[in-house]
């Protein structure tokens, strides 16, 4: 991926505004949920808090328990885009 498409997500990533969890708020529409928690979809919840996805964390990072700096640090983890591939988040966005 280019390196400004990637800067971009990132930054989107960092401040926690996506398009797939504040489109509805352009739109008029309900805040999406996820539907084996029951809360409102966020950056934190989809990277960090859903159980759904700690498979593909202990995957992707070989830990189930994280934190957005771990990943969205400073330096971000080399598997991030993938992991975000993988659960189908990346093209959300
Ligand atoms: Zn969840």
């Amino acid at each position: 991926m280019p390196m400004r498409r990637t800067d971009v997500k990132l930054t989107r990533l960092r401040i926690g505004h996506t398009r797939f969890t504040h489109r509805h708020l352009l739109l008029g529409e309900d805040a999406p949920e996820c539907p084996s928690c029951n809360v409102s979809y966020t950056v934190h919840h989809i990277l960090i808090d859903c159980p759904v996805f700690n498979h593909h964390r202990i995957t992707f990072f070989h830990k189930s328990v994280l934190t957005l700096s771990d990943l969205v640090g400073e330096s971000p983890h080399q598997n991030l885009f993938a992991f975000m591939k993988k659960i189908g988040f990346l093209y959300l966005i």
